[in-house]
C-alpha cells in the first residue's frame, strides 16, 4: 500500500503520561503499564477531509493519518474489509426499544475482531524488525497472530489453555504458528510468555504489553462513525476481555472528536459473563483497578480474561463516557444465541450474544433508555464455536408424514 503523511509524534505511557520514544520497539512502559500512541491531531485535521477519505479502500487501513505505520510496504494484509452493520428489527419491536445495530466482525480475515489488533501490531512488529513472536490466547488472537505472523514472513509461539476451543487451537496451527496446549488459564499462558522472553529471544505479543494492537482495534471505533454519517449510536455493548477494543474504540471516538469529527460520544458499556466479571466487580465497587476474578468460567472464551492490565483503561473509559458495566449469566447467553440466529437469522459468538443479552437486561432494568439507539458487537463469527447438535432423525424407509415435518 502506499504511503500517507505520518502523525505520530509520541508514546505515553497510559497511566503516567511519560513520554516514550517513537521508532523502537517497546512492551509496558517503565512504570509497568499500557503505552498508548499519541498523534499530531491538529495536523491530520489539516491534511485529512471525508471527501477524500470516501474515495479510498473499504478497509481498516483507509484512515492512514491516524494509523501507526509509516510505510505502507510494512502493512501485511488477508483483506481487512469494512463490517456490516446488521439491524435487528424483529426483536427491537419485541422488546419495544431503539434501533439494535450489530457490528458483525465475524466477517473479517481469521473469523474475528481480534485480526484488527493483530494485523497492526504484527505491521508495526515487521516495520520495526521483530523476527520472532510469543503470545497466549483463549482463542481467536492465537489464531490471528499465527496468520498474520505468517503473512509477514516471522515466527509465531502461541500458548492457549488447555481447553481452548478446538477449532481455536487447530486453525492457529495451520496457519503456521507454533501452538502449545498449557494446562492452565491465559495468564498462566502470560507468564511463561514474559518469563520466557530472553531464553526464547522472542517479543511478548500479551494483550496490550505492545502499543499497537489497541490502534488496531480504534480501527472498529472509526469505522463505525463513518458508517452513521460521522456519528455515534447512543450506547456500545462490548463484550469485555483484555478491553483492546473498548479502550481502542474510545480513542477513536475522542481523536474524531478533536479533529471536528464527531460531536458527541456514545455510553460505553462493558459485558462479562457472570463467572469471570472482574471490570464489573471494580465497576461496582468504584475502583479504578480490578482485582484478579478466581476459578474464572464461561462458555464465552473470549471474555475469560481473569485480570486484564489495562483495567484502569477500560475503567476510565467506562465512567467517562456515562457508561456501566454489567455481567451475565452462561445460561443467558445460550439463550440469547438462540433467540437471535432464531428471530433475525444472525448466528452470534457467545461473546456477541453476551450482548445482546446485557441488552435486554439493560433496557428492562432501565439502565438504557427505550427510545436509544444501541450497537451490539459480534466479535467473531458464531461458525467458531460448539453448537448443539440437532436432534431429529428420520427414516427413509419409513413411512414419511411430510405434513409434520
Ligand atoms: C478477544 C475477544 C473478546 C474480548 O475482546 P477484548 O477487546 O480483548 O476485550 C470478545 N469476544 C471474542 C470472540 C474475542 O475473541
Amino acid at each position: 500500500m502506499t504511503d500517507h503523511p505520518y502523525f505520530v509524534t509520541r508514546l505515553e505511557c497510559g497511566m503516567t503520561g511519560e513520554v516514550l520514544p517513537v521508532g523502537v520497539l517497546h512492551n509496558l512502559s517503565p512504570k509497568g503499564y499500557p503505552i498508548v500512541v499519541r498523534y499530531d491531531l491538529a495536523g491530520v485535521q489539516r491534511v485529512v477531509s471525508k471527501d477524500a477519505l470516501r474515495e479510498r479502500p473499504q478497509d481498516m487501513w483507509r484512515f492512514r493519518e491516524l494509523l501507526p505505520v509509516r510505510h505502507g510496504e510494512n502493512i501485511v494484509s488477508l483483506g481487512e474489509t469494512w463490517t456490516p452493520l446488521v439491524p435487528l428489527p424483529r426483536l427491537q419491536k419485541k422488546l419495544g426499544g431503539g434501533e439494535i445495530l450489530v457490528k458483525d466482525e465475524g466477517r473479517l480475515p481469521t473469523g474475528s475482531f481480534k485480526t484488527r489488533g493483530l494485523a497492526m501490531a504484527v505491521s508495526m512488529a515487521k516495520e520495526l524488525g521483530v523476527r520472532k513472536i510469543a503470545m497466549p490466547t483463549n482463542g481467536n488472537a492465537g489464531a490471528a497472530l499465527a496468520a498474520y505472523a505468517t503473512r509477514a514472513g516471522i515466527e509465531s509461539i502461541v500458548l492457549c489453555p488447555d481447553d481452548t476451543p478446538v477449532v481455536n487451537m487447530a486453525e492457529t496451527a495451520l496457519q503456521g504458528a507454533r501452538l502449545w496446549r498449557v494446562n492452565g488459564l491465559i495468564n498462566d499462558c502470560g507468564k511463561i510468555v514474559g518469563s520466557g522472553k530472553e531464553a526464547g529471544g522472542w517479543f511478548d505479543f500479551s494483550t496490550l504489553k505492545e502499543p499497537y494492537r489497541i490502534e488496531g482495534k480504534k480501527t472498529m471505533g472509526l469505522e463505525l462513525a463513518e458508517q452513521l454519517g460521522w456519528d455515534v449510536p447512543d450506547v456500545i455493548l462490548y463484550p469485555t476481555g483484555g478491553g483492546t477494543g473498548l479502550i481502542g474504540m474510545w480513542k477513536a471516538f475522542s481523536e474524531l472528536e478533536a479533529i471536528g469529527w464527531l460531536r458527541r460520544k456514545p455510553r460505553m458499556v462493558a459485558v462479562q459473563a457472570t463467572g469471570c466479571a472482574p471490570i464489573v466487580r471494580a465497576w461496582q465497587a468504584g475502583a479504578r483497578h480490578a482485582e484478579l476474578f478466581a476459578n474464572a468460567h464461561t462458555v464465552a472464551a473470549g471474555i475469560r480474561v481473569p485480570a486484564a492490565i489495562g483495567d484502569f483503561l477500560i475503567l476510565d473509559a467506562v465512567r467517562e463516557s456515562g457508561g456501566f458495566a454489567i455481567a451475565i449469566d452462561d445460561d443467558a447467553i445460550d439463550a440469547a444465541r438462540t433467540e437471535v440466529g432464531g428471530q433475525e437469522g444472525l448466528l452470534l459468538c457467545p461473546e456477541g450474544a453476551a450482548t445482546y443479552a446485557a441488552y435486554v437486561k439493560a433496557l428492562a432494568e432501565g439502565q438504557i433508555r427505550k427510545d436509544e439507539r444501541v450497537m451490539l458487537f459480534n466479535c467473531a463469527t458464531g461458525l467458531k464455536y460448539p453448537m448443539p447438535e440437532p436432534t431429529a432423525k428420520l427414516n427413509k424407509d419409513a413411512p414419511i408424514d411430510h405434513a409434520r415435518l
